[in-house]
């Protein structure tokens, strides 16, 4: 499918509202229009309700989150940004393995199974897609997905070929 990934984000946003109004958290969508990407609609749009919402959860109550969207050559990309804690950097290389969580107690209180990450992860691959994970201790952290762009109707066809 062609699906356009500043629609699913605003959808989830949407979804995900409540949860972000609980923790006193804004989500800031940042596009400049539509971005179109090949793949399973539904599954994309758990790919994003999973970063959208662990943003939420593991950054700080209050303070804000942005998904920044923009088309980059061949690609989709779509960045969650959170403001809280971020990950210590030897957590990073084993973040998308099932069950993983790094700080348990932390981890407990704020629920979750440790699956999201790699189910994203899953996703991505089956899509030819990736998922780059920066943070900086206290900074917090980015989650940056790439999809494959969906290919350009050629324009006109019509036209071009009575010319
Ligand atoms: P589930 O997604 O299955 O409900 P989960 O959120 O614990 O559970 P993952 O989404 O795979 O599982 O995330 C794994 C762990 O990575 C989290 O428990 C959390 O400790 C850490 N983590 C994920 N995103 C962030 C983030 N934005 N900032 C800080 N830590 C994070
Ligand atoms: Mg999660």
């Amino acid at each position: 499918d062609v699906v356009d990934v500043v629609a699913v984000a605003r959808n989830v946003i949407d979804a995900l509202s409540p949860l972000a109004e609980e923790r006193g958290v804004e989500v800031a969508l940042l596009a400049d229009g539509p971005a179109l990407a090949t793949g399973d609609r539904d599954e994309l749009t758990r790919v994003v309700e999973n970063l959208v919402e662990n943003a939420i959860k593991y950054g700080d109550d209050g303070k804000r989150v942005e998904v920044t969207i923009a088309t980059a050559g061949e690609g989709v990309r779509l960045a969650v940004r959170d403001y809280g804690p971020g990950i210590a950097p030897e957590h990073l290389p084993r973040l998308t393995e099932r069950f993983y969580r790094p700080d348990v107690s932390h981890s407990r209180e704020k629920g979750g199974t440790g699956l999201g990450l790699a189910l994203v992860k899953h996703v991505l691959q089956r899509h030819g897609g990736q998922l780059a994970i920066e943070s900086e201790l206290g900074a917090g952290a980015t989650f940056t997905v790439t999809i494959p762009a969906a290919v350009p109707a050629p324009a006109t066809p019509a036209l071009a070929k009575a010319s």
